[in-house]
This record gives C-alpha cells, sequence and structure tokens, in this order.
C-alpha cells in the first residue's frame, strides 16, 4: 500500500490517502507545538517515537478488545489506520489535577479525582479548542446522546487499561486526549495518536514529567524523555 494524495498537514501528523479508500496514511512529524501552535520547534527523532509509542499502544488496545483505528505500521515515522469521519472534538480524561483543571480550579497539584474527569473540547484552532459541555455538543449538531455515552464508556475503558499498563512500568497517568470517529459501517472507534504528546505522564520515583510539559515549560530536551517512556514500556511488554 502506498500514500497518494497529501489530505492535511496538522501541527503534528500529515494525513495521505493511499489506493485503498479507507485506508489512511499516517506520517508523524519532528515537530512539536504549544499553545495551540504558537510555539513551534522541530525535533529531530521525536515522530518516530510518537508513531512507536502510539503503535505499541493502539497494538495492544486491538489486541485487549478496544476499537481503535489502527491497522499496521509501515516504517520509522507512518503508521495505516482506518478512515474515520472524525468527531470534531478532544475527549480528555483526568486522574489527577494539573494543567487547566489545576489552574482554572486552583486545585492542588496532582490531587486525586475521583471519579476520573471526563471534559470535551471543539476542535477549532479558530476558536482555540473551547470546553464544550453535551448539552452545547448536542445543540450545535455536533454529536448526538448515545454517541457522547459511547465515547464516554470507552474512555473510562481506555482510561483503566492505560493507568494499570502505565503503573507498571513506575508512571502515573495524571490526564489525557483522545479522539475518536467512526468507521464507514459507523462502528465508533479510538484514532488519532496515542503519544506522550498528549498525555500527562509523571515518574512515580522521581515526581518529573515525562510528557510534553518537559517542551511546554522548557525543561530540557524531550527526545531522552520520550525515548524512556518507549523503552519501558518495551521493557514491559503487555501479553
Ligand atoms: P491537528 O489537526 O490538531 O494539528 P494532527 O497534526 O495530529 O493534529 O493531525 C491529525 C489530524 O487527523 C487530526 O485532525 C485528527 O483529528 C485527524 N485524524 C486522526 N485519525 C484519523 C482517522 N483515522 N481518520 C481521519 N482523520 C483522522
Ligand atoms: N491535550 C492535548 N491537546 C490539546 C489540549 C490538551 O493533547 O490540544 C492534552 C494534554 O496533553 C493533557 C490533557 O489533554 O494531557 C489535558 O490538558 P489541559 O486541559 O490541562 O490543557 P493544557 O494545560 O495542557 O493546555
Amino acid at each position: 500500500m502506498n500514500k497518494t494524495e497529501l489530505l492535511y498537514t496538522g501541527k503534528a501528523k500529515k494525513m495521505y490517502a493511499t489506493e485503498t479508500p479507507d485506508v489512511l496514511w499516517v506520517e508523524y512529524l519532528d515537530q512539536a507545538t504549544a499553545l495551540n501552535g504558537k510555539k513551534k520547534v522541530a525535533i529531530p527523532g521525536k515522530g518516530t517515537l510518537n508513531r512507536q509509542i502510539s503503535s505499541l499502544l493502539f497494538a495492544e488496545l486491538n489486541a485487549a478488545g478496544l476499537p481503535t483505528h489502527y491497522l499496521e505500521t509501515r516504517d520509522d515515522t507512518t503508521m495505516l489506520v482506518r478512515r474515520c469521519a472524525m468527531l470534531p472534538l478532544e475527549a480528555v480524561v483526568r486522574n489527577f489535577a494539573s494543567g487547566s483543571f489545576e489552574r482554572k480550579f486552583q486545585a492542588t497539584h496532582l490531587q486525586p479525582l475521583v471519579p476520573a474527569v471526563h471534559e470535551f473540547y471543539y476542535k477549532s484552532d479558530a476558536l482555540d479548542d473551547p470546553f464544550i459541555n453535551d448539552e452545547q455538543i448536542i445543540a450545535l449538531g455536533l454529536a448526538d446522546q448515545a454517541t457522547l455515552d459511547a465515547v464516554h464508556a470507552l474512555s473510562d475503558r481506555v482510561n483503566t487499561y492505560l493507568k494499570a499498563r502505565f503503573a507498571q512500568i513506575g508512571i502515573e497517568l495524571v490526564d489525557f486526549k483522545l479522539e475518536f470517529g467512526r468507521l464507514a459501517d459507523g462502528t465508533l472507534v479510538l484514532a488519532d495518536e496515542l503519544s506522550p504528546d498528549n498525555f500527562r505522564l509523571v515518574d512515580e520515583a522521581s515526581g518529573r514529567s515525562l510528557d510534553k510539559d518537559v517542551f511546554r515549560k522548557d525543561q530540557g530536551p524531550l527526545q531522552p524523555v520520550y525515548q524512556m517512556v518507549l523503552d519501558r514500556l518495551k521493557g514491559a511488554q503487555h501479553v
């Protein structure tokens, strides 16, 4: 299978069509952005690290019976996925207070959140991805209640899996962002990416951030941190 037409250039990936209409070619870029793209830096090696971490976790979720878009790895920076009609939503799940939640509510840093907090953000660069609640989503016609319920349930299952998976390698899963889409037959699947660009991860031993906060907060080079996350995941491969 080969890439044909470039469909979309995003902040972290390029999406191409292939000869097969329902298969997309996803190329992970050596680029980091923050502040909705206002801060943008080239980081050699980042694309392959995020591709490798995403491939590993998507394959594990598929094997665990969670529906995802992932098909197979093509090369260092490329994977093949099922084409989806994406929900224009970012589904954030929080296990501990951090980031915008901590700022908004002046919560204690890393205070446990029980139950896990689910939030939606409307994917719109023009609007700066604003927070959006269930009624706003339904009233704007972005998704119906049944879809939101299914997204909630699937996000919880992904959270349960990933929390345990990271705990096994000494890492606390603080929060993360997921994106969902529908296949041509209507099946809802987890799509996009599963990498430290979209997770907050804290090393249980040192308390250090092992995710894009290193870049957001200028805490040093990001590449060795992502490499460590990948090495630990590979060192304790799930069966
Ligand atoms: P952004 O759009 O935020 O800059 P990316 O650089 O990660 O982000 O671009 C990837 C784009 O591809 C996103 O808009 C994402 O919603 C979309 N996408 C991810 N997986 C799929 C899929 N399986 N089918 C169709 N679109 C997808
Ligand atoms: N997140 C993301 N993409 C975004 C916004 C947030 O992947 O456009 C992830 C982020 O990495 C974190 C979680 O969603 O793991 C919650 O982010 P938060 O709302 O705290 O926003 P931030 O402080 O990162 O802007």
